[in-house]
């Protein structure tokens, strides 16, 4: 499924993020920028030990945040590593914390000249977020920034599941 906001497009894709030609993908990052599993392991391992060896020299990034390295061996010119919260009871700042982790993860891209970026579901795998809601927040978060903002534009939702897409989709019919 795709739409069109202003001049930019948003598109909902079903797929391995890694694969991506995007300027620039989106990695659902931990705060340490430590790697992991679900997609920041992917991304580490496709992309090559550049990514971590920059991730290292940055240090971290709080829950919320943005920061970019290089792509390493990946299609994608850039890797923004943002860190979605750990969805706890929905009362602990958790939904205006996704906002900003898309939020920075576009100004960062916007910063940087990107016109096109690739995001996962952030949180809605270990980190465990309601996969409705921040279905909701995501789209909510993208939609307006692409109504501000003409520099990006592409922005595709590549998820790795079909569920994960199926609820993406309902979502954004609701918002259009
Ligand atoms: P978080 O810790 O932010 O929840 P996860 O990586 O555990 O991050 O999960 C976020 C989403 O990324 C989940 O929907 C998961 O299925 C998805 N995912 C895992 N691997 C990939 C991949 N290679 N490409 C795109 N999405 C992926």
């Amino acid at each position: 499924m795709e739409i069109k906001i202003n001049k930019s497009m948003l598109a909902l894709a079903e797929g391995d993020i890694t694969k991506e030609s995007t300027d620039a993908i989106v990695n659902a990052a931990n705060a340490r920028l430590a790697g992991g599993g679900g997609v920041d392991g992917a991304i580490h391992r496709a992309g090559g030990p550049a990514i971590m060896q920059e991730c290292r020299k940055i240090g971290g990034c709080p829950t919320g945040q943005a920061v970019i390295t290089t792509g390493g061996t990946l299609k994608a010119k850039y890797v923004i590593h943002t860190v979605g919260p750990r969805y706890q009871d929905g009362t602990k700042g958790e939904a205006l914390l996704l906002k900003s982790a898309y939020l920075e993860s576009l100004t960062l891209a916007s910063t940087k000249n990107i016109t096109s970026i690739a995001f996962p579901a952030i949180s809605t795998g270990a980190y465990g977020y309601p996969l409705h809601e921040a279905a909701r927040i995501a789209l909510q978060t993208i939609i307006e920034y692409l109504k501000e903002h003409q520099d990006i534009q592409l922005v595709r939702f590549v998820l790795y599941d079909h569920t994960t897409y199926d609820i993406f989709t309902q979502e954004l019919k609701k918002l259009i």
